[in-house]
Parts: structure tokens; sequence; C-alpha cells
């Protein structure tokens, strides 16, 4: 954990100017700064920032928000990695936040592992490129593989030196402990204690984790010894969970955003020469079948996946099962099958850049159909075998959590398998509700990891509801936002010496006070979250401004309210100017304002009643009943007349 001190620094740091400015190209405009939005495609720029509220807003497709919304959005970070993200920019030190001495020290060993991870990339890469060893061994061996300089240097590709203890020495000098060395699993304890190179004598692909940092090795052999393993690997460690990882995340993760799919292949050279054809939203899990973990790292980006096949039927059948849960996730699977002896690796270099993506186009394939159609071909006219396979296929649509998906999936099925359809649906029926009651005690028994959990927060759709008084409860959490720290109302109230005094309530505590009297709540869940935010802060003593919610952990939040203080006028060419008359104006108007907004929601809320009583009446079936709602009736017109006197100081006549 980040403590919120230093949040708070980083916070005061980061310059929205500059964070954004690293991505995107600015041009100033009055007092803000305009360039083109790196959210969505566009030719006229709409992507505004504004340095004095610390702020980016793109009225081209409304995302918004802080700089670490930003870094969040456009790297694809968790919030805490943005955060760091961002220390490392400003060179803030974290300070971790309470943590236990345990948790220091695990942390703290997270940290010089990764450090000593980063020193042997560093050493392996400098063997490779300046070394006489490196150079006609490692270097040779890339180029013969049609890998250009560019790419090598890209995937920070190494070479690591034949001497069993060169990298040992190397890093012991450094001052790195022997016991990270060996934490990584890039050296080995011999019985004697000491300790040997992993990976000696073989060429080296770093495996970089999301934000880019090195985590892990394969190092593939340049003997053709049959008996020497091609491809040895880090093991396990306290910073490489391998199924938790994928190859390539790091180069790739925006080009999968941007072309809404990603492209899986089996390993790393695959992954290098796809790049290296210019195809970059591309990774590979590195030789296991896919695991959930590696399914759902997808999915932060994409909810398309392509899978490319080498030419071989046994490990296409081989991956079904991790394919199944792809689908259990919600996302779509399109497979790709290369020519038999092929894989993309060889394949590019075989056909060139361009042929290779219109290769990937043309014979993208469904991979239900695809599936289907395999199985099918090895059940001709054994009816027995062809029951097992619809049962399978029906199993595996079975797993989608989409109806309509479904259905297309069954009927184009019931095509391809010449089945009758209603026998597939009730087959798909019978699965469902079987994997239902599974699942339930599965549930039971499971748990959620936190940061997973946190995770999920962000997903629920909150503005999709519709809500009647949308627009009145909009305007309260506006103000609530823009004005919460502002004087809405002096009071009278005795001070110490006893006298009568001035004391002024601000809009936050106003209106927390109101709906707290009145047991108000908000339809719409993002508004209620806000408020309760707000509820927050003001019982912990604190008054929230602006930089409460634009600067609030909650990535909803926080986006929300960089939304809402930048509307268009706000942020014009003549924006200054318009800016100070528009605050100014309704600066002054503040407390009317506030209790106008208050006094709407509450008055629509009441005709809305009013109306569904005079429904009710209409369909009464006897006079008690009719005497009910004429009593309520009179009682909603009552408040109404009410509320009005007392808020707005004037009498409604009705
Ligand atoms: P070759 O030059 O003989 O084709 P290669 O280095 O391309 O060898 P392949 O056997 O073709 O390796 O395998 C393709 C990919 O599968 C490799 O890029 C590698 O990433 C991955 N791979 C193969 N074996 C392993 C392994 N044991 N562990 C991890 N990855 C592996
Ligand atoms: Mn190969």
């Amino acid at each position: 954990m980040i403590d919120r001190q230093t949040i708070d620094k980083i916070f005061e740091a980061a310059r929205i100017e500059e964070v954004v400015g690293d991505f995107v190209n600015l041009k100033k405009r009055g007092a803000n700064l305009l360039g083109l939005c790196p959210f969505h495609n566009e030719k006229t720029p709409s992507f505004n920032v504004s340095p004095a509220r610390g702020i980016y807003k793109c009225f081209g497709c409304g995302k918004g928000g802080n700089p670490v919304n930003f870094i969040m959005e456009h790297e694809h970070l968790t919030y805490p990695e943005a955060l760091r993200h961002l220390a490392r920019k400003y060179s803030i030190e974290i300070e971790e936040k309470e943590e236990s001495p345990e948790e220091i020290q695990a942390h703290n060993e997270r940290e010089s592992l990764l450090l000593v991870s980063a020193f042997a990339q560093q050493f392996f890469t400098e063997t490779l490129l300046e070394t006489e060893e490196g150079k006609a061994i490692g270097l040779s061996y890339f180029h013969e593989r049609g890998f250009t300089n560019d790419i090598v240097a890209k995937f920070q590709l190494g070479f690591s030196p034949e001497r069993r203890n060169a990298l040992v020495e190397a890093a012991t000098a450094k001052g790195y402990k022997p016991e990270y060395l060996e934490t990584t699993g890039l050296c080995i304890k011999r019985d004697d204690g000491g300790l040997f190179d992993r990976f000696a004598g073989r060429v080296m692909f770093p495996i970089h984790n999301v934000s880019g940092r090195v985590i892990a090795f394969g190092g593939r052999t340049l003997k053709t010894d049959k008996k020497v393993a091609k491809y040895v690997n880090s093991p396990e460690s306290p910073i490489y969970h391998k199924s938790n990882v994928l190859y390539g995340i790091y180069f790739a993760k925006n080009k999968i955003v941007s072309n809404d799919n990603c492209l899986l292949v089996e390993g790393y050279t695959d992954v290098i020469s796809m790049h290296q054809a210019g195809i970059e939203n591309v990774v590979a899990s590195s030789g296991t079948s896919l695991t959930v973990e590696q399914i759902r790292l997808i999915k932060r980006y994409t909810k398309n996946i392509t899978i490319l096949y080498d030419g071989d039927a046994a490990g296409i059948k081989a991956s079904f099962r991790g394919i199944d849960l792809v689908l259990e996730e919600g996302m779509n699977v399109k497979v790709v099958l290369f020519p038999e002896g092929d894989d993309p690796d060889s394949f590019s270099k075989k056909v060139g850049a361009e042929e290779l993506q219109e290769f990937i186009n043309k014979e993208s394939k469904d991979f239900i159909g695809f599936k289907t159609g395999l199985l099918l071909k090895e059940t001709q006219n054994d009816p027995i075998a062809k029951a097992g396979l619809i049962r399978e296929i029906m199993e595996t649509i079975s797993l989608i959590p989409d109806a309509i998906s479904r259905n297309v999936y069954t009927t184009e099925c019931s095509r391809i398998m010449n089945v009758d359809e209603q026998l597939l649906i009730s087959e798909l029926n019978k699965t469902r509700r079987k994997n239902f009651t599974k699942n339930l005690k599965d549930e039971e028994a499971q748990q959620i990891p936190e940061s997973e959990a946190t995770q999920q927060q962000v997903q629920p759709q909150v503005e999709k509801i519709e809500q009647d008084c949308e627009e009145q409860e909009r305007n309260i959490i506006r103000l609530l936002i823009t004005f919460g720290d502002k004087p809405v109302m002096p009071a009278k109230a005795l001070n110490e010496e006893g006298e009568e005094a001035d004391i002024f309530i601000s809009v936050a505590e106003f209106i927390y006070h109101d709906f707290t009297a009145d047991n108000l709540h908000f339809d719409n869940l993002l508004y209620q979250l806000i408020f309760n935010e707000a509820v927050k802060g003001i019982e912990k003593g604190i008054i929230p401004d602006e930089k409460y919610y634009v600067q609030n952990p909650d990535d909803r939040i926080s986006s929300f309210a960089a939304g809402i203080i930048s509307s268009p006028y706000l942020l014009s060419p003549q924006w200054l100017e318009k800016h100070k008359i528009q605050t100014n104006l309704e600066d002054a108007q503040i407390p009317k304002s506030v209790k106008h907004a208050i006094y709407s929601l509450k008055i629509k809320r009441l005709m809305k009643k009013i109306s569904e009583t005079e429904e009710l009446f209409a369909t009464a079936t006897n006079e008690e009943e009719t005497i009910a709602i004429l009593e309520q009736h009179k009682q909603l017109l009552d408040i109404k007349r009410e509320i009005a006197t007392k808020e707005l100081g004037r009498v409604v006549l009705k």
C-alpha cells in the first residue's frame, strides 16, 4: 500500500500537461492546451488539458480525469501501478503504508528481485552486443534467425556467457546478494554452497511484466545436441508466477486496445517475428496452455482473441480445453491455422509482412465453427462418436455467458453438423443447468483475491440505469463537486463569548444535512457513490473541495469529477474570460443555486408520487380505496406546498 501522504505528493508533483505531454502533442490554446485525443481516432483536436485544474477532457469521446487517470487509461495500469509510474517520473520515493515487518520484508524482497533481474538483463544484453563471445555466438545466431538489431534492442535480448559463473561474479561484484540470484533462479546453488549460472551459453529472452520490468527469462541453447533442453525458463519466484504472465504483453498492450484484438502465439520467437513484421498486438503463453489469469489479463485490453496455430492437429486438440476457459470469460475467440510445418515465426519470414497480415485476416475463423468442423471430420459415419461430439460442442457453447451468442452458435452448429436445432437447444439447457449447480458449489469454496476484487469494482456500468430525476440529481452533484467547500449560508449562532456571530455552512455540509434529514438518496448509483464519498469526508471533519473528487482514488469518481468541472464553455478559447464571468456569476448565486437544486429534486420526486396516486385513483375499485388515495393525494399536495413556501419563500398556488 502507498500511504496517503505519498499519494498527495505524487498528485502535487504531477503536472497534467507534462504527464499527457509525454504521449500527446499539445498546443497552447488560451489558458489550456489542445491535442489529438489518444483514446479515439480523430483528425481535428478535441482533447483539452487544463493545467490550472490539473485535468484532461476529451470532448470527442468524453474521457477525462487527473494525471493518474490518464496513465491508468493510456498505459493500462492499475491505480497503484499508475501512482508508481508517476512517482518514478517525478523521483518521488514511495513510502509504504503501515506495513508489518513481514510485509516490508516481502516488499523489499520483491524490489530486490526486480533489481537483480534488471541487472541480469543489462548484463546479458551487454554481453550480446559488446563482447566478442556474445557477438560471435549470440548476435550472429539472432541475425541468422532474421532478427534485426532494432528488434533485438526492443526486446532486450541477450547472451549468457559460456563461463558458468560469469553472472554470479558480475552481480556480486556490484553488490547484489547471492540469495536474490538464487531466488530469481538466475543462478543455482551447488552442493558445496557455491552458485553457478542457470543460463550459461544460451541466448536470452527477458520476460517483462505489464509495466515493462523484467521478471524472468527464457534461454535458448545454441547446441544441436538433442539431450540438451532447447529452452530453459526461470522457475517460479515471488516476482514470476508463470500462470499470470504473458510474454510480450508490455510491448503489445496499446496495440491490443487500438486493434481491439489480441493475437495469441506459442512462444518468444513468434512474438518477436510478428513485431518485426509490423504486427504488434501479439502475446505468447510460452509453452503452456492458457490459464484463467492470462485470459483476464488480456480481457483488461480487449474481448477479442485470435489464436494462431501451427498446423499440428494434436497440439490444436490439446488446446481446446484452454479455449473453453476463454469462452467462459465471455470473450470472442477466432483461430488461424498456419500451413502444415509453419509457425508464425517461420511463416512471417517466408511471406513478408504484408502477406502475413493478409493471411491472418483471411484465414481467421470463428472458434466454435472451427472446432465443430475439425471434430466432425473425425467422426464421419460413426453415430456414437457423433453423439459424443454433439455433447462436447454443446458443452463448449454452454460456457458462453451471452445468450444471444449462444443462440447464434447453436443455429450455426445445427447447420454444420446437420442436427435438429431443437435437439441441440435441449442439450444446451441440460448442460447449463448442470454447470449452474456446479458453479454454485465452486463459488462457495472460492475466494476472490483482494486485488481482483478492487479491479472488478470498476466494472459495473453505474451510469446506465434509467432515471427520472437524472437532471436534478446531476445538478446537485455538480454543485457538490464544484462548490462543495464554498459557504452556502451564513447563520447566526452563539460564539464562545456568548455573542451572536455569523457561522458558515459549506455547500457539501448543507447538501449532506438536507439529504440526511429528509432521508433522500440518489437513484443514479454513481451519484450516490460520490455523495457517500463526500459524507465520508465530512464525517472525518474534511470539507470536500473540487480536488477531493478529482484526485479521488476511485477512478469512477475522479474521471466523472474531471468531466463535470470542465464543461465545454469553460475550456473554449475564451476560457479565461468566460470562466471568470461564469464562476463569478454562479459564485454569487451559490446559496440560491444549491437550495433550488435540492428543491427541484424534491418537487420532481413529489410530482412523480402525485401522478402515481392519480393513476391509482383512476383504477380504484371501491369507495374505501378511493378515500385512502384521495387522502394521500392531499397530503402530498400539502407537502409540496410546504416545500415550495419554505425553500423559495414564495407561495405556490395549487
Ligand atoms: P527452431 O529454430 O528449431 O524452430 P525455436 O527457437 O523457434 O526453434 P520452436 O521449437 O520452434 O523453437 O518453438 C517455438 C516457440 O515455442 C519458441 O519461440 C519458444 O518460445 C516456445 N518454446 C518451445 N519450447 C519451449 C519451452 N520448453 N519453454 C518455453 N517456451 C518454449
Ligand atoms: Mn521455430
